[in-house]
């Protein structure tokens, strides 16, 4: 199913305007969100998730008209918000079977094999017997998502799910993710550049609460093939590269030299070797061409 976000606008009561007339197409498989801190990331995800309400704009779910009938939306909607509070002292399991209930599954054979296979999925069930507030980071965002899969929902939003996880966690995570995007729409926020390289058929980079680019991983890097360069300097002549050349990021050395990559068209300089395009790259010319047009 399609999710279509037309003019939508929201400015807070401060004077922040966090979302700025964006529009954006999601379709079905995974969809990743990237944006630095304060793009509008999360604001995006709670209005689509009908947590709280634009100025302007509209968003349509299939046939749901999403501003005007938010509970139909909130019936297919599995939403993992940025921060989660905290968890009583109870299992896994029993936590679980209680949120089944609460759902309205009676019958108690349904929800032992409803929790049995959202355990299964997210990679929980051997932990099943512990208090889900003994959990790591994330063991805790994998329950996040068995939690919300109990509503078998055809949308899931989880914002920035891997902040914070080591790389082994994080790697656990996406996986569980991955398997899940199969059935449904997933859109996945984050500010982490791999995330999205690891996970997503689609996505866009956000700031200032507009879309920058719609693209996919594999598209946006081709697109600048041929046109990042890079070379080694001196860590004092980074401020007169930076001067020179349209410098997207740099990297130490163990010498203490830098490696730096730059966007040209052609050769910036005979020192400059052309290297293959990274994600990294299309994430810094689109959000360093926004604050030039914006400063
Ligand atoms: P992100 O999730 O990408 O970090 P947010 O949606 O949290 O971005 O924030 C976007 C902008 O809106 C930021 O400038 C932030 O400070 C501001 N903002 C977010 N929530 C509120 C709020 N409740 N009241 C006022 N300003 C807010
Ligand atoms: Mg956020």
């Amino acid at each position: 199913m399609k999710l279509s976000i037309t003019n939508l606008t929201k400015t807070y009561k401060n004077g922040v305007k966090a979302i700025d007339n964006l529009n954006l197409e999601i379709g079905t498989g995974m969809f990743g969100l990237l944006g630095p801190n304060g793009a509008g990331k999360s604001t995006l995800m709670r209005t689509i998730a009908t947590l709280q309400s634009p100025d302007s704009g509209s968003i349509q779910f299939g046939e749901i008209n999403v501003l005007k009938d938010k509970m139909a939306l909130r019936k297919v909607l599995g939403y993992l918000p940025q921060s989660f509070g905290v968890y009583p002292k109870m299992s896994a399991e029993a936590l679980l079977d209680y949120f089944a209930t609460l759902k309205g599954v009676k019958s108690k054979t349904d929800r032992e094999t409803l929790v049995k296979e959202v355990l299964e999925i997210t990679n929980l069930y051997e932990v099943r017997k512990k208090e889900v507030a003994g959990y790591s980071g994330g063991m805790k965002q994998r329950f996040g998502i068995a939690q919300l899969l109990l509503n078998n929902p055809k949308l899931i939003i989880v914002d920035e799910p891997t902040a914070g996880l080591d790389p082994a966690e994080r790697h656990r995570f996406l996986n569980v993710l991955r398997e899940v995007g199969t059935n449904c729409s997933v859109i996945f926020s984050t500010h982490i550049v791999d995330d999205v390289k690891e996970l997503c058929n689609e996505m866009a980079i956000l700031n200032g609460g507009r879309i920058l680019q719609h693209t996919t991983p594999t598209e946006a890097t081709e697109a600048i093939k041929g046109k990042i360069w890079t070379r080694i300097i001196e860590r004092d002549e980074l401020e007169s590269m930076e001067a020179t050349f349209n410098v997207l990021s740099s990297n130490y050395n163990q010498d203490n030299t830098l490696n730096i990559r730059v966007y040209a068209d052609e050769q910036p300089a005979p020192e400059f070797r052309t290297v293959a395009p990274q994600l990294d790259d299309v994430y810094f010319i689109a959000l360093k061409s926004d604050t030039e047009v914006t400063a």
